[in-house]
C-alpha cells in the first residue's frame, strides 16, 4: 500500500472515470505520454487557460479559477466560472451561487457527448466550488462542457445521481491510488484507441495474458495486476 497525497487533482478524476488503470498510471506512477492529440489538446487549452476576469452583457466570467476542497480531498483548476449577474448587481460569488446563477465550464478538445468522464470532472468542480464557498450541497445546479470538436457547449445537470456517482468515484480513486499494482485494463476498445497511454499499458496483451493464465488455472502471482 502506498501513501496517497491529501488531494487528488480535479483533472485526475476525469482520468479515473475514463479508466482506473489510466488514473493509476498518471496519478500514482506519474506516467504521461504526450502524443500529437495530447499536444493539440494542450495547445487548445492554452487559449482558455489565461487567468482573468471579464464582465459584459450581464455575465461575469472568471477564467482559470483555483478550487480547493479539503473535505473532499480535491483541488485543481476550473477553466471558467461563469455567472448570470442580470438583476443581481453583484460580483459576490456566494450570492450568485445562492441565486442559482453560478456554474463551472470545462473545455475539452473532443466532440459532444463522447465520454461521461467529462461530467464527473465537471461535477467534481461543482462539489469543490460548493465546499470552497461554504454553500449547501445542491447549490450549483448545472454546468457546461465546451467541446472544441463540436464548437458547442453541452449543459450538464449537477443532479443527485451525478453527485452520488462522483462521490463514490472519488472514494474509489483514493483506494486504487493506494494499490501496489495497476488495475486490470478495461475492455472498451474505443476508449483504449483514444488513450495516449495505450503503448505503455498494452491492454490487449495484458488481458490476453490474464485470460490465458486463468485458462491454465495458474494462480495470480501479482506480476501485473491486483485489486
Ligand atoms: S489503454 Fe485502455 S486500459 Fe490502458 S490506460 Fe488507456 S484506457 Fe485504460
Amino acid at each position: 500500500m502506498s501513501e496517497v497525497p491529501d488531494y487528488i487533482p480535479l483533472a485526475m478524476m476525469n482520468a479515473y472515470a475514463y479508466c482506473p488503470r489510466r488514473f493509476y498510471y498518471e496519478f500514482t506512477l506519474g506516467e504521461m505520454v504526450v502524443n500529437e492529440y495530447v499536444l493539440a489538446g494542450q495547445q487548445l487549452h492554452e487559449r482558455v487557460d489565461q487567468p482573468g476576469q471579464t464582465k459584459r452583457e450581464g455575465k461575469l466570467q472568471l477564467r482559470r479559477v483555483y478550487l480547493c476542497a479539503p473535505k473532499l480531498g480535491l483541488n485543481g483548476y476550473c477553466d471558467l466560472l461563469e455567472a448570470e449577474t442580470e438583476g443581481l448587481g453583484t460580483g459576490d460569488l456566494v450570492t450568485l451561487a445562492q441565486a442559482g446563477q453560478l456554474y463551472p465550464v470545462e473545455y475539452k478538445k473532443g466532440k459532444l457527448g463522447q465520454w461521461l468522464s467529462d461530467h464527473i470532472q465537471l461535477c467534481c468542480q461543482a462539489l469543490a466550488l460548493e465546499e470552497g464557498l461554504a454553500v449547501p450541497a445542491g447549490t450549483i445546479r448545472h454546468g457546461y462542457v465546451f467541446y472544441f470538436g463540436s464548437a458547442r457547449r453541452e449543459e450538464v445537470a449537477i443532479d443527485e445521481a451525478l453527485r452520488l456517482r462522483t462521490q463514490d468515484l472519488v472514494k474509489e480513486a483514493r483506494q486504487v491510488a493506494r494499490q501496489s499494482y495497476p488495475p486490470v485494463p478495461i475492455t472498451n476498445r474505443r476508449k483504449c484507441k483514444d488513450c495516449s497511454l495505450e503503448p505503455i499499458c498494452l491492454p490487449r496483451e495484458i488481458l490476453a495474458f490474464e485470460a490465458n493464465k486463468r485458462k491454465k488455472g495458474a494462480t495470480n502471482d501479482g506480476d501485473f495486476v491486483s485489486d
